[in-house]
């Protein structure tokens, strides 16, 4: 039997990287990524059949764990009756009366098929929508790889972005504005320089692409501020924050009504999936109704809407949050305390069942904060929690996730890692 070095080595001859997403390769944190046999409940079973606990949750989607049991009869039973229809069928109806009815700020949604798809079309809707064309973005906040979107930090209030990839021309990002997170004086300069030409402001209202890091109080309260004054449109990106900290999205925690929304992760229950949906007059500039065109193969496909459905109405009234919440606050107490054991400068930041930590003692605000925290620390441990059999997201930049599966024990095991694994983090 192939072990996951084997797997890998001819992964890598047939494809880029040996992988289909770039961080799964490992490349943050030193090693060669394992390979996965199975994965039920909160624990990840390799092809040499060594057991991990997870606390990547294939980035997000796996709220409930790996497998769970609602979410297999689901597709089961769907799959036996089709797998795609490309026309319209009541799966989808019960997934954007769902949304619809959670997501305060959506009237009409679309469905899609990742959260990549689901960005770039609401920066298109945005921008037929206002007849503008320039879109401010912040720098950390990973919105997928369109074109427009791929712009990182470094360019100030009043300069235009730069690409973030070889291949995508300088003039596709030209009118994307970079702005830091956290920072009112810039946002206010940015308009001051651009009145009438902001189309929409995007962002992850939590970010969690560049650890995770929380709003000031009163930032979203301004943007929103901002964008109604100035007839820009407010664009959450609630791909990974969307039903993974309550129901809805984070909008309904800070009382804040975007015009539009993107959502993807856990409303597909695992399988790949998009959603993007807002007020009604502006989603009804899309096509058929309206010009701005938007369309895709397997939108709406049947498995996702009962995969998603599935997952979504098991986080409906269970208690789930709460528990992930009680949960989640003990792993940062313990994750807490093995640092302090072990005389390491840590910074833990929660919120509900998502965290990261950023090995530094200075406070983390926004990307360049991030980044001046010490990434080869997170990578040893990274590499001492794997070695332990817990498996952390592969990079100092990412968010890590608890499931409604992840037990008391789990919690106590990963702990225990945590004490043996900062205590080795200087050889
Ligand atoms: N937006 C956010 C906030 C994300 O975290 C991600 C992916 O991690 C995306 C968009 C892109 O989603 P996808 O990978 O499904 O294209």
């Amino acid at each position: 039997m192939r072990d996951s070095r084997q797997w890998f080595a001819e992964a890598e001859r047939l494809m880029p990287g040996g992988v289909n997403s770039p961080v799964r390769a490992f490349g943050a944190v030193g090693g060669e990524p394992f390979f996965v046999r199975s994965a039920r409940g909160a624990h990840l079973e390799d092809v040499e059949g060594n057991h991990l606990i997870d606390y990547v949750g294939t980035w997000g989607p796996a709220i409930l764990g790996h497998a769970p049991e609602v979410v297999v009869r689901a597709i089961e039973r769907t799959a036996a009756g089709g797998t795609s229809f490309g026309i319209p069928h009541p799966g989808e109806v019960e997934m954007a009366r769902f949304l619809c009815g959670k997501v305060p700020s959506m009237e009409k949604v679309r469905m899609c098929n990742s959260g990549t798809e689901a960005t770039m079309s609401a920066i298109r809707l945005a921008r037929g929508f206002t007849g503008r064309d320039k879109i401010v973005k912040f720098a950390g906040c990973y919105h997928g790889h369109a074109d427009c979107l791929l712009v990182k930090s470094g360019s100030g209030a009043l300069t235009f972005g730069s690409p973030d990839s070889e291949g995508v021309p300088v003039s596709f990002t030209s009118d994307t504005i970079v702005l830091p997170f956290n920072d009112a004086d810039a946002i206010r300069a940015a308009y001051a320089v651009n009145k009438g030409r902001i189309a929409a402001v995007i962002l992850e209202p939590i970010p969690a692409n560049c650890g995770l890091i929380l709003p000031r109080e009163g930032f979203l309260e301004l943007l929103r501020e901002i964008t109604a004054r100035e007839g820009t449109l407010l664009i959450f990106d609630e791909v990974m924050t969307g039903f993974r900290l309550e129901l809805g999205g984070v909008q309904g925690r800070y009382g804040i009504r975007p015009d539009l929304s993107c959502f993807g992760k856990i409303i597909g229950g695992g399988l790949p999936v998009g959603a993007f949906g807002g007020r009604a007059e502006i989603m009804d500039r899309l096509a058929p109704l309206g010009g701005v065109y938007q369309a895709g193969t397997l939108s709406g496909n049947p498995l996702a809407m009962a995969a998603g459905l599935a997952v979504l109405r098991e986080l409906d009234g269970n208690g789930h949050y709460r528990r992930l919440e009680e949960r989640g606050a003990q792993l940062e107490a313990g994750l807490a305390e093995a640092a302090r054991k072990a005389n390491q400068a840590v910074r833990i930041h929660r919120t509900g069942s998502m965290f990261c930590l950023f090995f530094t003692s200075r406070k983390v605000s926004d990307l360049e904060d991030a980044r001046a925290a010490d990434g080869r620390r997170f990578a040893r441990f990274f590499r001492n929690m794997l070695r332990e059999g817990v498996y952390l997201a592969p990079s100092p930049f990412e968010t890590h996730f608890l499931s409604t599966a992840h037990g008391e024990e789990d919690i106590e095991r990963t702990v225990r890692a945590a004490h043996r694994a900062m205590r080795n983090l200087d050889g």
